[in-house]
C-alpha cells in the first residue's frame, strides 16, 4: 500500500517510509491510498469472532501487503493483549472500556502497535537509532513512553506542558529511565506540538538525527485505533441489538475518531458518529459553519483533549473530499463546559454507580442527548477515572478504585528536562544528544 499526503506536495511513500518519518516532507500527514471495505463474510461472522482475530483481520486488511502475515499478527496480538469490555452503563448506552491496558488509556492500543511495527522496521534494515519526539497533553506521554521502553533502536523524547498535566499522568512517562526523556517545556500543549513540527521541519536537524513522531500524526498510531470500532461493534451484535448503532468519541486531537470514520470506510456499519469535544470545540464550530478556524487551547478538566488545532482534522477532510455537507451525514458534533461534565460525571455514577474519567463523560453525555429511537450506541472510554482521580471523586463523591499499576507509577522519582518555549534551545538539546 501506499500513503500519500495530505498536502499532496511530496511524493508517495511505503509504509516503512511513512511510519519511519511520521510527518511527510510537506508537512502533510500520510495517508492509505484506498481504503477498501472488507468482505461481507467477515462481517457475517464478526459477533462470534474474538478481539484478536477480528484487529488480525482488519490488519491484514491494512498493512498485509507491507509486513509478512506472522510478523503483523504478533505485533497485532501484542499490541492488544488486553481486554477492551464494552460495559452497559444504562439503557442503549454501553461504555467501551479501552482502559485496561499498562497505561490504563486508548492510546496504548496505537502505541503498543506503533513501537513494535517501527522496531520491527529497525531491525529488519539495521537502521540507525531512530528518536521519536511526543507532544502530550497528558495521554500520549504516557502511552507512548510505556509503549515504546525498552524497544531497541529507539529512544523517545516526551515533551510536556510544564503544570498543565496531572501528577499521575506526569508520573508515568517521567520515571521510566532507560530508553525515554521526559522534556517539561515552560509552554502550552500547542506550543509543544509546535516545538516538535519545527524539529521534523529544520534539515540541520534532520540530517544529524532520524527523528519520528508517535503522536497520531504517525499512521502507525492512527489506523490501529480503528481495531476496537470492530470489537465493539461485534460485541453490540453479540448482545442482540439489531437497530442502527451510533459511536461516540471524545475527540482531541482527532486522531480516533478518524480511525473510527476509517472503519465505516472499510464497511462496518455504524450509522453515524459522535465528536465530543470539551470548550476547545473547533470541530463542532465547523459542523455548524463549514468554517475551520483553530484558535488557541483552553485548559479544561478533560485536558487530554485541550486542543486548540486538531492535527487531524486534515485526514478527516480527505476521508471527506473535503466536503462539509458528506462529513454531517456521518457525523455529528457536541461540547461541553467542566460544570457540563462534572454534572455528567454525578449524574451516572448517582443513577447507577458507574464512574466516569472527564473525557468518557463527555462521550457519555454526548451520546446520551444524542441517540434516537431505535438506536444503540457505544462511547469511548479513552482512560480510567482513576488518572484524574481528584477530579473524579469531587464530581461524583465517590473514590474510583486505585488500580495496583497506576500506584506503582506514583511511587517512581519523577525526571525530567527543563525547557524553555524556545526552538533554538531545544535544537540545542537534541544536538547535545546526537
Ligand atoms: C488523547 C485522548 C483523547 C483524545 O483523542 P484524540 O485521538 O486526540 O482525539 C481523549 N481522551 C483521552 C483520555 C485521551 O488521552
Amino acid at each position: 500500500m501506499q500513503y500519500y499526503s495530505t498536502n499532496k506536495n511530496t511524493a508517495p511513500a511505503t509504509l516503512e517510509e511513512a511510519v519511519v518519518r511520521g510527518l511527510a516532507p510537506d508537512k502533510g500527514l500520510y495517508m492509505p491510498q484506498e481504503i477498501k471495505p472488507l468482505p461481507q463474510d467477515f462481517y457475517d461472522h464478526i459477533a462470534g469472532m474474538p478481539l484478536a482475530d477480528i484487529a488480525c483481520r482488519v490488519a491484514d486488511a491494512l498493512f498485509g501487503g507491507d509486513v509478512p502475515q506472522d510478523v503483523l499478527h504478533a505485533i497485532t496480538r501484542d499490541a492488544l493483549n488486553f481486554p477492551i469490555p464494552l460495559v452497559e452503563v444504562e439503557p442503549g448506552i454501553w461504555s467501551l472500556e479501552l482502559f485496561h491496558g499498562p497505561t490504563l488509556a486508548f492510546k496504548d492500543v496505537g502505541a503498543r502497535f506503533m513501537a513494535r511495527l517501527l522496531g520491527y522496521f529497525i531491525r529488519k534494515e539495521g537502521r540507525r537509532q531512530v528518536n521519536v519526539l511526543a507532544a502530550t497533553s497528558g495521554d500520549t506521554g504516557s502511552a507512548v513512553a510505556n509503549g515504546f521502553l525498552g524497544v531497541e533502536g529507539i529512544h523517545v523524547y516526551v515533551l510536556y506542558p510544564k503544570g498543565k498535566v496531572s501528577e499521575t499522568q506526569e508520573k508515568q512517562f517521567t520515571t521510566l529511565g532507560r530508553n525515554i526523556t521526559a522534556v517539561e517545556v515552560d509552554g502550552t500543549f500547542d506550543d509543544c506540538q509546535a516545538l516538535v513540527k519545527a524539529a521534523f521541519a529544520d534539515s540541520g536537524l534532520q540530517a544529524r538525527m532520524a527523528l519520528t513522531s508517535a503522536n497520531s500524526i504517525n499512521v502507525a498510531r492512527f489506523l490501529p485505533q480503528s481495531f476496537y470500532y470492530f470489537h465493539a461493534y461485534a460485541q453490540l451484535r453479540r448482545t442482540g441489538h439489531r437497530g442502527d448503532v451510533v459511536a461516540c468519541v471524545p475527540s482531541g486531537n482527532f486522531g480516533n475518531l478518524a480511525a473510527g470514520l476509517a472503519a465505516k470506510r472499510m464497511g462496518l456499519p455504524v450509522r453515524r458518529f459522535i465528536a465530543a469535544n470539551n470548550r476547545n470545540d473547533v470541530f463542532l464550530q465547523y459542523l455548524r459553519t463549514s468554517r475551520y478556524e483553530p484558535r488557541p487551547s483552553v485548559a479544561t478538566i478533560a485536558n487530554a483533549m485541550d486542543v486548540g488545532a486538531p492535527s487531524n482534522f486534515a485526514r478527516i477532510m480527505e476521508l471527506y473530499g473535503g466536503s462539509h455537507e458528506a462529513l454531517c451525514r456521518d457525523v455529528d458534533g457536541a461540547a461541553f463546559t467542566d460544570e457540563e461534565i462534572r454534572q455528567s460525571m454525578r449524574g451516572l455514577c448517582q443513577r447507577t454507580g458507574y464512574l466516569l474519567d472527564p473525557h468518557g463523560a463527555c462521550g457519555y453525555q454526548a451520546l446520551r442527548d444524542g441517540l434516537r429511537g431505535g438506536e444503540a450506541g457505544f462511547f469511548l472510554e479513552t482512560a480510567h477515572p482513576a488518572k484524574f482521580l481528584p477530579t473524579v471523586e469531587e464530581a461524583a463523591g465517590r473514590a474510583p478504585e486505585m488500580p495496583e499499576r497506576l500506584r506503582a507509577f506514583l511511587q517512581g522519582r519523577k525526571e525530567a528536562v527543563p525547557m524553555a518555549n524556545s526552538f533554538a534551545e531545544f535544537k540545542d538539546f537534541l544536538l547535545g544528544r546526537a
